[in-house]
């Protein structure tokens, strides 16, 4: 359990943020699990008590044994805090595993209903394990308005795979955590099937022919967020990506959060260092020394790399990749000149502004945004001598 979460979305006015470890333990579940944080954290943490054999070393790093392990004795202190926290369960692990036993869920459940005045945010990547288990503890304690159940997707095919999971969950409010976000999501047209689509930010249901039902309920809040950690490990995400997500929410007046960019962030231009007519001349060991010189002065890459896998063109030609001249990408281009921000996340403005929104059971939205931001990955980048 810990008191001050770093967790942006947890930093609700009127809340005190907070992380509680009600369980610990996991396995890689999809690409977005690829660069998981948790398993390093649970041994920077070894000391305490309870994670033994949680972790393992392997060559390419730390590794889940996959091994689940609840603390139940974490549950008691939350009766005692009186101040409303907003509280992230299961941070470092997945509660819907199937080494966590319905009994185990029924204490949770029985805190978070003597408890009212905490938010409780449980988000995972196993809603079908979720819509079975909470649709057994909803007739013992209700909804919840209190708990708050969301799941992970990091690009269309799992947003399509879980989404739906999520709309047939009973629940006060539904999240969507797109994060970390690797490719493009269009939440109104996820793909049901036989031509039929939801739109899981209004609710309906159509086909080729128009809208012909409801879906079971709508998402409520969808968090966006980049992914952290080491350069060359982390996938950028497209700003298109994220900004896009963001507006369709906006425009079905659903919530957003705009999390973090993460370890790569906006650049104001494209630099490279070789001619894409001609590509490299020299040997590898002088272009990685070349690439190394103009990362040092802020270089930025144009996504050549990881741009194609989505269908994106490559750099234009006719400009210099990797020099230190600044190149303003034409209006429309579908390329975004993006760099590595070695000591901190690139920040979490957006478009010029923050997103900083919860939804309210019931309806509405409490809207801490602001707005007339510099975006700070371009405006570091500016002390950068041409
Ligand atoms: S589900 Fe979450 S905790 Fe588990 S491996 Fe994936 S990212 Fe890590």
């Amino acid at each position: 359990m810990s008191d001050g979460s770093l967790i942006g979305w947890l930093h609700q006015p009127g809340y005190k943020p907070m992380t509680l470890n009600f369980v610990k333990g996991c396995k890689r579940r999809s690409e977005g699990c690829d660069n998981c944080f948790a398993p390093y954290s649970i041994v920077r943490h070894q000391h305490l008590p309870g994670q033994d054999g949680l972790v393992v070393r392997t060559g390419q790093g730390l590794e889940w044994t996959g091994v689940v392990q609840a603390f139940p004795d974490r549950l008691p202190p939350l009766l005692g805090m009186r101040a409303p926290r907003m509280i992230f369960v299961t941070a470092l692990g997945e509660l819907f595993d199937p080494q966590v036993s319905m009994s185990m869920l029924v204490e949770l459940w029985k805190t978070m209903a003597a408890t009212p005045q905490h938010i409780y945010v449980i988000l995972t990547k196993l809603p079908k394990r979720m819509h079975d288990l909470v649709t057994e503890l909803v007739r013992q304690f209700g909804i919840l308005p209190n708990v708050w159940l969301g799941v992970s997707a990091e690009n269309q095919h799992q947003a399509e795979v879980r989404i739906p999971w999520l709309l047939r969950t009973p629940a006060a409010i539904r999240a969507v955590s797109a994060e970390p976000l690797i490719g493009p999501i269009n939440p109104t047209r996820l793909d049901a099937g036989k031509g039929r689509w939801i739109n899981a930010l209004t609710g309906d249901v159509g086909d080729d022919r128009g809208v012909y039902a409801a879906a079971p309920a709508r998402i409520d809040w969808v968090i966006v967020g980049g992914e952290s950690g080491k350069k060359d490990d982390i996938r950028p995400m497209h700003p298109a990506w994220a900004q896009s997500l963001l507006d369709q929410a906006a425009r079905a007046e659903v919530a957003a959060f705009f999390k973090q960019w993460g370890g790569w962030g906006p650049a104001p231009w494209v630099v490279r260092v070789c001619d894409r007519e001609v590509g490299w001349q020299g040997t590898a060991a002088e272009l990685a020394a070349a690439k190394a010189a103009a990362e040092k002065i802020g270089a930025t890459h144009s996504l050549p790399v990881w741009a194609d896998q989505y269908d994106m063109k490559p750099t234009e030609a006719g400009h210099k990749c990797w020099s230190t001249e600044r190149h303003p990408l034409p209006a429309g281009s579908p390329h975004a000149p993006m760099r590595y921000y070695p000591h901190k996340s690139a920040g979490h403005v957006i478009g010029g502004r923050t997103w900083q929104q919860w939804p309210k059971p019931g309806g509405g939205i409490v809207d801490a945004s602001s707005f007339d931001q510099p975006d700070q990955a371009a405006g570091r980048l500016e002390a950068v001598p041409a």
